[in-house]
């Protein structure tokens, strides 16, 4: 069958000037159209507005035929069609917005092959003989949009991609040129994989911008509503969106800063009004904040935001650079602040304990199962499990083939293998965690870590010069101070601990240097990032296997500025000043008002937490724990202080947790005490407003 849309003789640069308006290409588009075009499968990696729709829109046009385009979300795919219209091209959608009539009218008109270009939903393809259809008249390039989505290690899995590689041997041999603006290496192999992208060309560009100035900054949990809001108090500094981990902390946030300058939470909670509103607001400039769980951002095209702040450690980079990509659209320098403390890995771990149940638990329903096919709820019935326990454990046993629910929640054991496939997911979430906490933990510019991530193998690696470990002086959000003499005298012995190793892992050169912790780990580990801001010292990911799991660590190594330092060596290293949260004020008026005059010592006992007095309702607060304490104490025949010390009681104290997943983020809590204890402790907190 011959085409009715003939390939085009102009040049790509051509069909560029007349097809689409555009004076030249942009950086990296057109070697991915020449791939395309010459009949090479493309897997094209930028970020969001680079312009990657151009990348299989005029291939599709040089190449003639009709080209399939392959999208989930209904907007977007809305959105591309008109445009293409717009410009004078022939284009079709089904998706399941449209009523059928439009869908049969689209169906004729690609099998007589008058379209140019037909957009479609993936999930059209589990309808039968969807694909089929398609086949009959082979497309001339495939476009995969959103093509991250279909890897379960992306962070936004649709199950529906699933079936494009079984569809695409129907539809071959045209090109396939997937599409995303997020994959890591792994999600980049796993889709080229699951295309069956024999000799693909790659295409990973452009993930790093030149005007975002990164900043990682270890701020309590109870201080960090009080902080954006100083932080925010400049003018210049906004407009801002900040993202918080939960719905609740987005309210509490967007409401105190409310106080000071037009701000609105928005997430997921909200009715569709309210949210197209506070939408709308920040758009047009009314709203100058808008504190946001995850569901913000999405379509969002503010080009003048300034300021971008993460209020919790976010779950992946992945999804942290979309984030923070939302700042400075407009080219102008602007700032990202990311708060963090110890306390955000035991959030994280509590949150993966509770969403990736043990394989034991899911074996449990598996054997439980036999061959039955069973109602959900006698299942769970029967095996006395936890509801929330056992709904984790049955989703995740559905989402790898392990057993099958239709939808009137009868299970059915699965045919798929999904064991492997589910300790593989469970292993790269805790990287993905791990990887987050090694970008908090620094040592390396900001910028260049992001791009490393993306795997952007052409970037040189330069310094950004404008992230927290390129241009500490330059920090809104932390003051840096000079070492004091114990902490000079600590790098000279890691100096001289390396000269005669090839690099060490830090944790067992901490152990080295301070067998019975003088030091703690966490202020050594900054002071080698000090080392590595100062140009001595760098870093390196490693790991190692143990009982077959993969540990990961980091190697410090000195450089040959490093190897050159002695006795007499002025160092000129600055660590973050462990009181500054407290003091933000005074550097939201700039540099000059930096604080630097605070003695080591007066910073070295002054933990932010115990710098604060007790309001009289957290005196009280912390009478009524101390009794409870002791009543607990006795019950269980333990000492008080094993039940928590008194550190951890100051910190729920401050905290006022109401909800699991507050208590969690207090210091000396870990899931089998919030789990044990949670309640009582909530119960007292929420009685003593
Ligand atoms: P992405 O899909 O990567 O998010 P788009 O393809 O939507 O980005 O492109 C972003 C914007 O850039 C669009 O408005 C598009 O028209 C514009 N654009 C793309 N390529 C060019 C070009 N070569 N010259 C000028 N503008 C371009
Ligand atoms: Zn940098």
């Amino acid at each position: 069958m011959t085409s009715l849309v003939e390939p085009v003789s102009a040049s790509p640069s051509d069909v560029l000037h007349r097809t689409f308006g555009f004076a030249g290409f942009r950086s990296n588009q057109e070697a991915v159209c020449m791939a395309a075009i010459s009949g090479r499968d493309v897997l094209l990696v930028m970020p969001t507005g680079s312009g990657k729709s151009l990348c299989y829109q005029l291939p599709a046009v040089v190449r003639g035929g009709t080209a399939l385009v392959i999208s989930p979300l209904i907007a977007l795919m809305e959105d591309q069609a008109a445009k293409l219209a717009a410009l004078g091209l022939r284009v079709a959608r089904i998706h399941s917005g449209m009523d059928r009539e439009t869908s049969r009218d689209a169906c004729r008109e690609y099998l007589a092959g008058r379209l140019q270009f037909l957009f479609i939903a993936p999930e059209r393809l589990r309808v039968p003989g969807f694909a089929e259809m398609l086949g009959k008249r082979k497309p001339n390039l495939i476009a995969i949009d959103e093509a991250h989505c279909i890897s379960q290690w992306g962070h936004d899995f649709r199950p529906d991609y699933r079936l494009l590689g079984r569809s695409l041997s129907l539809l071959r041999p045209a090109p396939v040129i997937a599409l995303t603006a997020t994959a890591t290496p792994v999600v980049q192999n796993d889709i080229a994989e699951q295309l069956e992208m024999k000799s693909g060309a790659r295409f990973i560009h452009g993930f790093r911008r030149d005007n975002l100035a990164i900043e990682v900054v270890e701020v309590s949990k109870p201080r960090r509503a009080q902080f954006c809001a100083e932080l925010l108090s400049l003018k210049e500094r906004r407009p801002a969106i900040i993202y918080a981990p939960t719905r609740k902390e987005a309210e509490t946030t967007a409401a105190e800063l409310a106080e000071s300058y037009p701000s609105a939470a928005y997430h997921a909670g909200l009715d569709a009004q309210v949210r197209e509103r506070v939408q709308r607001e920040f758009l047009s400039g009314r709203l100058e904040v808008v504190v946001a769980t995850i569901a913000f951002g999405m379509g969002i095209d503010k080009a003048d935001v300034r300021t971008v702040i993460h209020t919790a450690l976010p779950a992946s980079v992945e999804g942290y650079y979309q984030e923070i990509g939302r700042a400075g659209r407009d080219g102008l320098t602007s700032r990202t602040i990311l708060m963090h403390s110890f306390a955000d890995r035991r959030t994280h771990d509590f949150f993966y304990q509770r969403d990736y149940p043990e394989l034991a638990v899911l074996d449990r329903i598996v054997r439980k199962l036999g061959r039955d096919a069973r109602p959900a709820d006698e299942l769970r019935f029967d095996l006395d499990m936890d509801a929330e326990v056992f709904s984790k454990a049955l989703e995740k046993l559905e989402a790898h083939g392990g057993v099958v629910i239709d939808f009137e929640g009868t299970v059915t054991k699965g045919e798929r293998a999904w064991r492997d496939p589910y300790a593989r997911q469970c292993q790269h979430r805790q990287t993905q965690i791990e990887k987050m906490l090694r970008f908090a933990e620094g040592g390396h510019c900001r910028m260049s870590m992001l791009v490393e991530h993306f795997g952007d193998d052409e970037d040189a690696g330069e310094r950004c010069g404008l992230c927290d470990f390129c241009a500490p002086a330059e920090a809104i959000a932390q003051v840096f101070r000079p070492l004091d003499h114990r902490e000079e005298d600590t790098v000279f012995a890691v100096v001289r601990a390396l000269r005669p190793v090839q690099g060490m892992s830090t944790g067992k050169l901490h152990k080295q240097l301070f067998p019975n912790e003088q030091m703690e780990r966490d202020e050594f580990e900054a002071l080698l990032v000090a080392m590595a801001r100062g140009g001595y010292a760098s870093f390196e990911d490693a790991e190692f296997e143990k009982d077959g799991r993969t540990i990961a660590y980091r190697k410090v190594s000195l450089t040959d500025a490093g190897e050159e330092i002695e006795s007499s060596t002025r160092l000129r290293l600055f660590l973050p000043d462990a009181g500054a949260e407290s003091s933000a004020k005074g550097r939201s008026r700039g540099k000059g008002a930096r604080s630097t005059e605070r003695t080591p010592a007066a910073k070295k006992s002054a933990a932010p937490a115990a710098e604060v007095a007790y309001s009289p309702q957290e005196a009280e607060l912390d009478k009524k724990l101390r009794a409870w304490r002791l009543d607990e104490a006795k019950k269980s025949g333990f000492p008080a202080f094993r039940i928590f010390g008194d550190k951890t009681l100051r910190g729920i104290v401050l905290e006022r947790p109401r909800t699991l997943e507050d208590l969690l983020r207090v210091d000396g809590i870990g899931p089998e005490k919030a789990s044990r204890f949670g309640e009582s402790i909530c119960a007292l907190c929420s009685v003593s407003e």
